[in-house]
């Protein structure tokens, strides 16, 4: 029989990819001699590219259009097509690229019944990564207990080294790592507890290096103003492989519930992972990865899948009440 070759198709976003690295994985050590080919957006296509189990990555960029992708796919021949998604976009492209495909069950009821209802259905709680298994249930395939990856390039590696180089900072202290942003307010822990936290991580010893895209600059240079050494900026100056590089090189990396925590976790750095809004049975807490969350035990959690743009109640206390005290002790049990 001929060896599979096998379509998986993750349109976005940064955590949301990575997380389909294990299933990946688990499929070239089951399968060796199949074809795996991945579908992605061109901007998250870097936390792909260098991945050794695939055979190539396939892009969609803007301006290019579904059909045409579709019949680029179609000339594929593969024997097993995974939507990894399941959003509109995606159901379009099955229409287009016809044959068996499998999908996955995204638990949206579950998450409505808990957000609006307060009813906990989630049993049992299956990680979002292994969710994504279910699509290739004919591949008898399993998850192997290990975290999601990102494979970096030597230029990748060059790029973080060179920013290291001439940030200023002290490269015999340890380094930690500090991501101030994500895509909604709500997610994002108050700057003031930042700016606490940098502060009291300088003050004994540790070098910070704030990481994030373009959109995080300004909130990065709010945490960088109280400090006048000991720290450095990297928001939207590294591309998404030399951020990974560069959070390899982190002793420890604190994050909002966003992108960078799952790029440390796949990179196997220690990460202190700040919860709100949103809670493990959405199946987003740092999957299998040596990591600490830091959450409330409130009655108004969840209130939202993905954060939102403020506190419903005004209040916001889910990040607010995670004290820099109680997050400066995770790092250092991590760095003990
Ligand atoms: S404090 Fe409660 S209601 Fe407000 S954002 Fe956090 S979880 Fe939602």
């Amino acid at each position: 029989m001929a060896p599979p070759a096998i379509l998986l198709v993750r349109f976005s976003s940064l955590g949301d990819v990575l997380l389909t690295t294990p299933l990946i994985r688990a499929l070239r050590a089951r399968h060796p001699d199949a074809t795996l080919t991945a579908l992605t957006k061109a901007a998250w296509a870097p936390l792909l590219s260098a991945n050794p189990h695939l055979d190539q990555v396939v892009t969609i960029a803007p301006g290019d259009t579904l059909g045409g992708l579709a019949r680029a796919l179609r000339r594929g021949g593969f024997s097993h097509r995974l939507d990894l998604h399941g959003s509109v976009r995606s159901r379009m492209l099955r229409l287009l690229v016809p044959g068996a495909w499998q999908g996955y069950d995204a638990r949206r009821r579950e998450r409505r019944a808990l957000i609006h209802a307060r009813r906990d259905h989630y049993h049992p709680r299956v990680p979002v990564p292994e969710r994504y298994f279910e699509a290739a249930r004919e591949l008898d395939v399993r998850p192997d207990g290990g975290p999601a990856e990102l494979f970096t390039s030597p230029g990748a590696e060059a790029r973080a080294e060179e920013w290291l180089a001439t940030a200023g900072l002290d490269e015999t202290a340890p380094l930690v790592a500090l991501a101030p942003g994500a895509a909604h307010p709500t997610k994002r822990w108050p700057l003031t507890h930042w700016r606490a936290l940098a502060r009291a991580l300088v003050e004994r010893g540790m070098q910070v290096a704030l990481v994030g895209h373009g959109g995080d600059r300004a909130a990065a240079a709010e945490v960088l103003a109280s400090l006048d050494h000991g720290a450095a900026s990297a928001a939207g100056q590294l591309d998404l492989q030399a951020s990974g590089a560069l959070l390899r090189r982190a002793r420890v990396v604190v994050s909002n519930d966003s992108g960078p925590m799952h790029l440390a976790a796949a990179v196997g750095t220690p990460v202190v992972a700040l919860f709100g809004p949103t809670v493990e049975q959405f199946g987003f807490f740092p999957y299998r990865a040596r990591a600490s969350v830091v959450e409330r035990d409130l009655p108004c959690r969840p209130c939202s899948s993905k954060g939102g743009p403020r506190c419903p109640l005004g209040h916001h206390r889910c990040m607010t009440e995670l004290l820099p005290e109680v997050v400066m002790a995770r790092v250092r049990e991590w760095l003990a």
